[in-house]
């Protein structure tokens, strides 16, 4: 047994940090260089340049350092917070001057706007100067909560990185701030909790001040929504602890269980925890897309099909019914992707069970890097699984909120991502994601050293005891299955190793130094357990043999329809390779169809494309909605699969996940 390092009581995993995980090679080095060198500086420079972005100009404004009005949504605040989160992340792993100074002065700005009841919020703010009536919490969807949820967690970790008080000392005041709510106008607090990252981050305030008023508030927090008679769509029907299935809003459904993850972390309360591993399965289960994507409807109804119309409310961006995942129009916004892997890794900390760092995996190769352009410059607010042209109905674009005025959308064979988008939650979330992580890659428990992800990473840890292990990856993950670990430092060395075999993987095997170990069962974790030595090498093979994917007999939309994958990697079928005169609509796999791994580049970037023959179904006679099937044969024409996660990187394009299948 290794000491109680576990700085949370009933989490039996703790994550590494950046001093003891990093990504320095192979497939995640090159995507954390992305993010340091491009995605976070470019981000900086659209949220400071006010012709692009009003989200350091309405603290300017706030603070009187500008004349103006608040412009752009109400949650454009917690942006400018997840993106200097994103930033703090990267002085975390390495100095940078200009980026640091572009830090203080933010939170120098930000600090300076605070009112003394610990209360930020620009659109507030700026219309009290303007002499305007503006009371907080007016309306639920001004996200206050949210806001100050996201100036928390940056504020600590501000600290955390770089030894200032300035923002931990605004994030207390903020904490304050919804303390007061909490006791004072409890179902303001509750009808306000939209998108509730505070949960998350006074767990964080929790962890960093060992304040233990904060870990209350978390509690207060859970007790003012469950009295709270709200819907579906903000989770609030029925108190966390009766819900049974996973519905409504697909963003504040993970952010709220993540959050609530956190307190059972900290309290132990195990029927909460029993019903974070029910409720996370059923999404799992019943409402996952194959690309970990989140939130399958533009806007619907629940508790669908419920016999009293007053128990049904109207729901947003929405899980919807068990197995209802359309692909064209698929929401999985790509906060909610996020949001459940917050929740995944937080449940994995909890119970140690592969299968939530199995998810982790499956988001973060497929719908999380599909959110951002192969360059790191652009961004999806949807993640759809099929895109088709002369769609006659408008799709729910970047932009497009529903909540404040926004341009009108594109032709729908124009869906590529956007530099900025008017609503611009997506792209800090995605920049803070990924320039955090290195986190992902491992933990330590009181039984040893966790490896969840592979992709090129350096990872150690010393024991209180003087023990010590040192680990660098080499391998080209996902690319390839020959995952090797060196050992490069090992003191008094009995740390046992978990290596994570993946649910996806069959037939892997384990070798020490050249002989064969004992490998467990997909879906759990291998375990070394021996006196380490410097230079021993340990490698994890996991063949990747191409896979199709069927669906559930209820999941409609890809009735009679494969997907495919190879490792973690979901493939798609895009125009650009499909031979000239064939339609997507017309493209079909062949049940056994050999498709040949192939080493390539799309778009100046790396991968490995999957190349064969395609089945192809004549072209449809008319446009009517219902036609004769004629007799026209089915052709064969050759084709390439690219990684669902390139899609969308050479201009306007045609797409799909699932194809037909011909037997
Ligand atoms: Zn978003």
């Amino acid at each position: 047994m290794l000491p109680q390092t576990a700085l949370h009581p009933h989490a039996p995993l703790q994550h590494l940090g950046a001093a003891d995980a990093r990504w320095v090679s192979g497939f995640w080095g090159a995507v954390t260089a992305r993010t340091r060198e491009i995605t976070v500086p470019g981000m900086w420079d659209a949220l400071r340049d006010p012709a692009i972005s009003p989200g350091l100009r309405n603290f300017r404004i706030a603070a009187g350092l500008e004349e103006g009005s608040h412009v752009g949504p109400p949650f454009m605040d917690g942006d400018l917070y997840k993106w200097l989160e994103a930033a703090i992340a990267e002085l975390e792993l390495a100095p940078d001057a200009v980026l640091a100074e572009a830090v203080e002065t933010v939170a120098a700005l930000i600090a300076s706007v605070q009112r003394d009841d610990g209360y930020v919020h620009t659109p507030t703010l700026i219309a009290a100067r303007h002499q305007k009536g503006a009371p907080a919490l007016a309306d639920r969807f001004h996200f206050e909560t949210y806001n100050l949820g996201h100036l928390i967690t940056t504020g600590v970790r501000h600290h955390e990185v770089t030894g200032s008080t300035t923002l931990l000392d605004v994030a207390r005041g903020a904490a304050r701030f919804l303390e007061d709510l909490a006791t004072n106008k409890p179902v303001e607090l509750a009808r306000s909790a939209i998108c509730p990252s505070h949960y998350m981050a006074v767990i964080d305030l929790y962890r960093t001040t060992s304040d233990e008023q904060y870990l209350r508030l978390a509690e207060a927090f859970v007790r003012v929504r469950d009295d709270f008679e709200g819907g579906d769509d903000n989770q609030d029907r029925l108190p966390v602890r009766d819900q049974k299935v996973v519905a409504g809003h697909a963003v504040r459904a993970n952010y709220l269980y993540a959050g609530l993850a956190d307190v059972v972390a900290e309290t132990g309360d195990d029927e909460l925890r029993r019903v974070l591993e029910s409720l996370w399965q059923d999404v799992v289960d019943t409402k996952l897309y194959v690309t970990g994507g989140c939130g399958a409807l533009y806007d619907g109804a629940s508790p669908d099909g419920d016999p009293w119309q007053e128990e049904i409310s109207r729901v947003h961006q929405a899980y919807g019914r068990a197995y209802q995942l359309p692909h064209t129009t698929a929401h999985a916004e790509s906060c909610a992707n996020i949001g459940m892997i917050l929740w995944s890794e937080r449940m994995l900390a909890l119970t140690g069970d592969a299968r939530y760092a199995d998810v982790i995996e499956q988001i973060s190769y497929n719908a999380l890097l599909a959110s951002i352009s192969l360059d790191g410059t652009a961004y999806f607010y949807t993640n759809a699984l099929r895109q088709v042209r002369d769609l006659p109905y408008p799709l729910r674009m970047p932009g497009d909120t529903g909540q404040h005025p926004v341009p009108a959308p594109p032709a729908s064979d124009e869906r590529l991502r956007q530099p900025y988008l008017s609503c611009f939650c997506c792209p800090p979330n995605i920049a803070r994601t990924l320039a955090r992580f290195h986190e992902r890659a491992a933990s330590i428990g009181a039984d040893g050293l966790y490896v969840h992800q592979y992709g090129g990473s350096s990872v150690r840890f010393a024991a209180p005891d003087g023990r010590s292990l040192a680990l660098r990856e080499f391998s080209d993950y996902p690319w390839d299955g020959r995952i090797e670990f060196t050992v490069e430092e090992a003191v008094a060395g009995g740390i046992p190793l978990h290596l994570r075999v993946p649910g996806w993987s069959n037939d892997a095997s384990l070798t020490v130094n050249g002989e064969d170990a004992a490998v467990s069962a997909p879906g759990t974790y291998a375990v070394i357990d021996r006196e380490w030595r410097a230079g021993d090498v340990v490698v994890l093979d996991l063949p990747m043999p191409v896979r199709m994917l069927r669906a559930h007999r209820l999941a409609e939309e890809a009735t009679n329809q494969l997907a495919v994958q190879r490792g973690p990697v979901v493939y798609a079928v895009e125009s650009a390779d499909l031979p000239e005169g064939v339609h997507l609509e017309q493209a079909a796999l062949r049940r056994g169809a050999v498709l040949t791994p192939v080493d390539g580049a799309l778009a100046g970037t790396r991968i490995v494309a999957l190349e064969g023959e395609i089945a192809v179904l004549p072209d449809a006679a008319s446009d009517s909605l219902y036609d004769d099937l004629g007799t026209d044969a089915v052709g064969v024409a050759p084709v390439r699969l690219i990684p669902y996660f390139a899609w969308g990187n050479r201009g306007p394009s045609e797409m799909s996940v699932w194809l037909p299948v011909v037997w």
